[in-house]
């Protein structure tokens, strides 16, 4: 399986940021990962254009459940597809804090991802209370059950996020990652069987270039979702190059 290295821009970039694109192409050419962008709606377009014929693929931060119609701001699946998106980023943490999103809304939003053809980016994780709690698995067992559809290897990806490891500087011990993984590999087989192994399931919250290696040394963990350290060329390099 290849690992997958993937930026979220999140509301961050204009058109002047996409010099960062051609940067990150002119450094790594050809890495051994492959290199997702997810930048604002605004730019999907213009940096897939950027990005064509080459190693990068990009993606949506979201899209809506359905495929047209009356839902004015909303963007769907197949419009990411249309600009150029081949991935979409489904449930992340601030989505669910920001905008309310249920595990039923990101499963159907998945789908609708599915259906038009885009690989759906499934994020899970819990908040800090819930970690001290010590209800981490259980409620990443009851998001992975709600939000992700059914789905084949090669058309999802899971992105654990720990919501207070998202842009604080702070990451799960290495082994809390491990257990988190393991527990999403073998509720993921439970479900899919023998192809929930050809998932990839990204790490995400706090990934730079520093702790990188070690993490994507870790069992079950295939790749990132990287927030901050995807816009600048520079950082998001390191982190492709560690994988
Ligand atoms: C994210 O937004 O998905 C994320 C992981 O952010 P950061 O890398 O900035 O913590």
């Amino acid at each position: 399986m290849k690992k997958l290295a993937a930026g979220n821009w999140k509301m961050n970039g204009t058109a002047a940021s996409l010099a960062e694109v051609q940067a990150l192409l002119a450094a790594h050419p050809a890495p051994k990962c492959e290199m997702l962008l997810c930048p604002p709606a605004t730019l999907l377009a213009q940096m897939a254009w950027a990005a064509k014929g080459s190693v990068l693929a990009v993606g949506g931060q979201d899209c809506h459940a359905k495929a047209s119609g009356a839902h004015t701001g909303d963007i769907s699946a197949a419009m990411l597809k249309d600009a150029g998106a081949a991935y979409v980023i489904l449930g992340h943490s601030e989505r669910r804090a920001d905008h309310g999103e249920t595990d039923a809304q990101v499963r159907a939003k998945a789908e609708a991802a599915l259906a038009a053809g885009l690989v759906a980016v499934v994020c899970v994780g819990e908040t800090e209370a819930q970690r001290d709690a010590g209800t981490t698995l259980d409620v990443i067992d009851s998001q992975l059950a709600g939000s992700v559809p059914e789905a084949t290897a090669a058309t999802l990806v899971v992105a654990y996020e720990p919501v207070w490891a998202i842009g604080t500087g702070r990451t799960p011990t290495l082994a809390e990652i491990a257990e988190v993984h393991a527990f999403l590999r073998a509720r993921l087989t439970d479900r899919f069987g023998a192809d929930a192994a050809g998932v990839r399931l990204l790490y995400g919250g706090s990934v730079k270039p520093s702790n990188a290696a070690e993490i994507f040394g870790l069992p079950n963990v295939d790749g990132a979702l990287v927030g901050g350290a995807s816009l600048k060329a520079a950082d998001f390099g390191a982190i492709v190059a560690a994988l």
